[in-house]
């Protein structure tokens, strides 16, 4: 079904942390790109926290580049990234696959070779499908309460029991 296609990850992982450099160089890539809120930090995190920015200099020592495609405001873009100078996008509107495009674009590699890490299934990996890479999903760090991010949370379940079941029948 078309749905299963777009809606289920390669990859589920706890945390970002559990992304190594070897890891993504192993299946042939070199970039990741990376959703920002709630993958790689909380809605409250206006800076990123310390052991994320480790994160990206390892990554990035060991060969894998890093670009933020955020679906969030430029405000919020612009200030997480300030210190890192990151190639990075704001209003993404993911599942749209333009500013992953354009972030590959921008990195000088080919769309074969990044891989995208995020936190939903409606935006980031339906995007990352959509655009015809691989998708590596983390659990939300912090989740928003409002009603509409449980009813998303709520679509999401049947395509993450799915790609559970699968790594299970695989295993
Ligand atoms: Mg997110």
């Amino acid at each position: 079904m078309i749905f299963e296609k777009i809606l289920i990850p390669d990859l589920v992982v706890k945390t970002y942390r559990d992304v190594t450099p070897e890891m993504i160089k192993a299946s042939g890539k070199r970039a990741l790109l990376c959703d920002i809120d709630n993958t790689l930090a909380t809605y409250d995190d206006p800076t990123p926290p310390e052991e994320l920015c480790r994160w990206i200099k390892n990554m990035r020592e060991n060969g894998v580049e890093i670009a933020f495609v955020s679906n969030n405001s430029w405000d919020r873009v612009r200030g997480f990234n300030e210190e890192l100078g990151l190639v990075a996008y704001a209003k993404a509107g993911k599942p749209k696959t333009r500013f992953l495009q354009m972030a590959v674009n921008d990195l000088g590699i080919e769309k074969s070779e990044a891989v995208l890490l995020g936190d939903q299934l409606l935006t980031d990996c339906a995007a990352a499908k959509f655009f015809g890479i691989p998708a590596i999903i983390v659990p939300p760090i912090k989740d928003k309460t409002t009603p509409f991010f449980k009813f998303k949370r709520w679509l999401e379940k049947p395509y993450m029991r799915k790609y559970f079941k699968m790594k299970k029948e695989n295993n």
